[in-house]
């Protein structure tokens, strides 16, 4: 944008780090309506919590209230949707926050868009991955009984489209897997990545 320049403060994403002892970075979490995300994210963040790691859940009918009020459900409002909050994870991730996101977030371009917002490594794609069939018999919130009898236009999975990752860092049985299972597949790999423990200062650094 013409005459408005980015200014990198004094105090960088490492400085927070060091203070919190985690490394921001962004939990994406996607999947059909029903597949498990909110659970995941919920659950996610009070394991995370239990181990004394500062998290937050950005949940995608919550901000539909507020941010995105002003946006539907077509196409180039749902890239709009998370083209923003896209922009907000980054932001939580680089105050140092571990960001658990729990949208639909239908289009594989969209979720791409998002993850070049984060440096390498600390963007993770992860697939909910249960059958159209089993988010349809949950039904958690009746979303797909109204689409189905025609009450909502576009619901995705019925009358829209989800691409389903090809490059996600993790995939979660989410359709016949427990809900322990998978949120300690997460707590893994964010171990396992060293997402979860800074190493700690040489004494000559201090
Ligand atoms: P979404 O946020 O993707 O729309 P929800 O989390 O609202 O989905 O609903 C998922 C439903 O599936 C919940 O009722 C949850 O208890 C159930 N469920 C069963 N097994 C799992 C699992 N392994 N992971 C997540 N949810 C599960």
């Amino acid at each position: 944008m013409r005459n408005v320049i980015p200014s990198p403060g004094w105090i960088g994403q490492a400085d927070r780090e060091q203070l919190l002892g985690q490394r921001g970075c962004v939990v994406w979490l996607t999947g059909l309506s029903g597949s498990g995300k909110s659970t995941i994210a919920r659950e996610l963040e009070a394991t995370l919590l239990a181990d004394g790691r500062l998290s937050y859940v950005l949940d995608g009918d919550n901000v539909r209230h507020g941010l995105n009020n002003d946006l539907g459900f077509s196409p180039s409002d749902r890239a709009e949707n998370i083209r923003r909050l896209g922009e907000v994870a980054a932001l939580f991730a680089d105050a140092g926050v571990i960001t658990i996101t729990a949208f639909i977030s239908p289009y594989r371009a969209d979720r791409n868009a998002a993850r070049a917002k984060l440096p390498e490594g600390r963007f993770l794609e992860v697939f909910c991955d249960a059958l159209l069939a089993v988010c349809e018999r949950r039904d958690p919130k009746g979303l797909y009984r109204r689409a189905r009898a025609g009450q909502i236009a576009e619901f995705t999975g019925v009358d829209a489209p989800y691409e389903p990752p090809t490059k996600a860092e993790l995939i979660l049985p989410t359709g016949r897997a427990g809900v322990d299972e998978c949120v300690s597949m997460v707590m893994s790999f964010l171990r396992q990545h060293g997402l979860l423990a800074l190493a700690t200062p040489s004494k000559e650094g201090r």
